[in-house]
């Protein structure tokens, strides 16, 4: 399990505190792009720069950019869109402070990712949606994926990562096996005479992915739990790119920053969708969208974005690296410069994700279903341990967190136990 001490991760205070002591309590500046070639009207973007942690306060500001790939229609992709963050900040308890709301955000991932799923269940069963959902505060980046659109980040160091997970079952062998043990049945589509071709898929439904917001006529196996990942950026920034699959297909990650590298946002994101359309050509909805986390402006904070010299500041901040990092040791340019992982976890098991053992597991409230938030009361909750596969031995089923009996359907049915 991820958390705050595998190996090589930095404990979250340990960073903040960093951040303290080196005057780092700045934030960056948010620049950001979009660009969109449609060819089924089936992607969504979601762009909220300007969230706050408590209501009122503007130095509590945090921002979410969020990717929508529907399939067999855009139903889930607009509901996801209309409702998955207000389902995880309200999973989220109030009166925490920065560190503890940061630390908060992966299990409040998990658990409106679920909500979300189980409350579009009501209103359609045919659709589904990837999701890569983005939240920056301050230099943490925060990352919960389900499907194949993907989040790369370009640090200013010039370092490339994969922020988010590949939930296609040609891509996943151990969630081709999960699949399988819950009843779901994973083959390629067959010719007469029983040549098979094109990607894995599951049966019944033809679905290529093993994780989805929707996708309730393929069966619960398909699930909506998030691969979720926390890096810190150092204070030279970088930037990040979320794109649909239609991108991906056609380029790789090193090309879609190299044929951008340079241009504002906005200009990036189109010249990635050109490239990608020029090589593959409009097979599929293609969205890009381009964020830019850069060193506070000092001097005119309220300067225009579009004003913005975004190509002088790219080209310093990318040979950031060359002209400076002799003046370091290597062990204060690591921990100066590098971008640190805080926290992955990508487990498809529910009771994992809600797990005591997560970090700010205490701040949650006791009596409210870990899943949809319902306040239920004492006793009348079902200990997410219950019948789980999680870790026999070492929980007790009368331990915490519970779930309402709906969320505990729902759980059993992602297990491929149904009731
Ligand atoms: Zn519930």
């Amino acid at each position: 399990m991820a958390a705050m001490d595998g190996d090589g991760m930095v404990p979250l205070a340990v960073l903040l505190r960093r951040e303290m002591s080196w005057e780092r309590i700045e934030k960056p500046d948010i620049l950001y792009g979009e660009a969109s070639e449609s060819k089924k009207g089936e992607d969504f973007t979601l762009v909220k720069t300007e969230c706050q942690r408590v209501p009122g306060q503007g130095d509590t500001t945090f921002s979410v950019f969020a990717l929508f790939d529907g399939h067999n229609g855009a139903a889930a992709a607009t509901y996801s869109k209309e409702n998955l963050l207000n389902n995880v900040l309200s999973a989220i308890p109030s009166d925490l402070s920065r560190n503890e709301w940061i630390q908060a955000l992966p299990r409040a991932l998990v658990a409106g990712f679920v909500k979300t799923d189980k409350d579009f269940k009501k209103i359609a069963s045919v659709s589904g949606t990837t999701v890569t959902f983005v939240i920056i505060d301050g230099w943490v980046v925060t990352v919960a994926s389900v499907g194949d659109s993907r989040c790369i980040l370009e640090s200013a160091e010039g370092s490339v990562y994969f922020l988010s997970a590949d939930h296609r079952l040609e891509a996943n062998e151990e969630e081709v096996e999960r699949i399988t043990a819950c009843g779901g049945e994973v083959g390629r589509m067959n010719v007469v005479g029983g040549a098979e071709f094109g990607p894995l898929r599951c049966w019944p439904g033809g679905l290529c992915l093993s994780r989805s917001i929707g996708d309730m006529d393929v069966g619960e196996f398909i699930v909506p739990i998030p691969h979720v990942k926390q890096v810190k950026l150092s204070n030279a920034g970088g930037r990040l790119v979320i794109s649909s699959d239609g991108v991906w297909d056609a380029l790789t990650a090193e090309k879609a920053l190299s044929c951008s590298r340079g241009l504002p946002a906005e200009a990036a994101a189109i010249r990635i969708i050109k490239e990608a359309v020029q090589l593959k050509g409009l097979r599929d909805d293609t969205t890009c969208i381009v964020v830019d986390i850069l060193p506070p402006e000092k001097i005119s904070p309220s300067f225009p974005a579009f004003k913005r010299p975004g190509k002088g500041v790219f080209k310093n901040m990318f040979r950031r690296r060359s002209s400076e990092s002799s003046l370091f040791s290597d062990r204060d340019y690591s921990e100066a410069d590098m971008v640190e992982e805080i926290f992955e976890d990508g487990s498809p098991i529910l009771a994992q994700r809600l797990d005591p053992e997560y970090p700010a597991f205490t701040m949650f409230k006791p009596f409210n279903c870990a899943v949809c938030q319902l306040e239920m009361k004492p006793g009348e909750g079902i200990s997410v341990h219950a019948a789980s596969s999680s870790k026999p031995g070492t929980i007790n089923p009368w331990d915490g967190p519970f779930l309402c009996s709906t969320c505990q359907i729902k759980k059993e049915a992602m297990e491929g136990r149904h009731t």
